[in-house]
């Protein structure tokens, strides 16, 4: 999935910046020492680390761990397919020691932002990958919800480790992986119909199928034809239930749910009840195992 080659590369290019991440902090720390002992203590900076939408900041602050801030742009409210850049966000992005974005073809305008300042450090997590497999069929573009195979997270939490020289260890140990598979093994033929094209990354991970998606991967509406296609699809797939995601208030879910008699089900692949902390990667996972289980109960 990612060659050897594109990942030392990139860990070279991380290594770099990393250097010329601490470089401020250290010159800074050197004057302090030079000053009168009447300097103080917040005035000495701070790592911040800064991830577009929420799924990153729980793969950086586990990779991390607590003691490092880690902050995300996207507010509760907001899908991650239009983030929007806020006075507050702008600001958030001007103090960041490192910027995670999930790739510039995702979020165009906050790299845009993020590229015209200078010598700002930059980590757009798609860089990481080369993909074959998880291309969206209806858009012909790489589906972004890479953060939800927990594989894929561990690439991306080393990635960021290494950004910041913090030693690597994984945020989701493979022990953990192995048990939820376990878990959704007696599953993993059903039918699905989700709010969008979102769950590839995580049905690649844990072998369930990737379901029959109302929208395309970036949130948008398809065509009436793909919507007739559905329909059939999910009553001939046998399809057991209608994801429906806390972000998006989607009346075609609730009429897809009502014409085929299936149940609706909530499943947030952008983990915003999950805590931030060194655990938090892992449990957002946990959960959505639940949630994708209850499909199926
Ligand atoms: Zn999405």
């Amino acid at each position: 999935m990612f060659p050897a080659e594109v990942y030392i590369k990139k860990l070279f290019f991380n290594a770099v910046g990393l250097i010329a991440l601490w470089l401020p902090l250290l010159s800074s720390a050197v004057s302090a020492e030079k000053a009168t002992v009447s300097i103080r203590n917040d005035v000495v900076p701070q790592l911040l680390v800064i991830t577009s939408i929420k799924p990153l900041a729980l793969i950086a602050q586990a990779a991390l761990g607590n003691s490092i801030n880690v902050e995300f742009l996207q507010s509760a409210n907001q899908s991650a397919h239009d983030l929007t850049l806020t006075a507050s966000a702008l600001d958030k992005i001007h103090r960041a020691s490192l910027i995670v974005l999930v790739g510039d073809q995702f979020e165009p305008h906050v790299a845009k932002v993020v590229q015209d300042i200078p010598g700002k450090a930059l980590l757009q997590v798609l860089d990481l990958f080369t993909f074959d497999g998880e291309v969206d069929v209806y858009q012909q573009r790489v589906d972004p919800h890479v953060w939800l195979n927990p594989y894929s997270a561990n690439v991306i939490g080393h990635a960021i480790q290494v950004a910041l020289g913090v030693p690597q260890r994984d945020i989701i140990s493979d022990i953990e992986i192995e048990v939820l598979k376990k878990t959704l093994e007696p599953v993993g033929t059903l039918g699905y119909i989700s709010h969008h094209a979102a769950l590839g990354h995580f049905a690649d991970a844990f072998n369930v199928s990737a379901g029959m998606p109302i929208r395309d991967s970036n949130g948008g509406h398809k065509g009436a034809r793909s919507q007739f296609l559905l329909r059939k699809a999910a009553y001939d797939g046998g399809a057991q239930c209608v994801f429906v995601e806390p972000q998006y208030a989607d009346k075609d879910a609730l009429v897809i749910a009502g014409e085929l008699n299936l149940p609706l089900r909530t499943i947030d692949p952008q983990g915003i009840d999950a805590p931030l902390t060194e655990n938090g990667y892992a449990q957002f996972v946990q959960s959505l195992v639940v949630q994708f289980q209850a499909c199926f109960g």
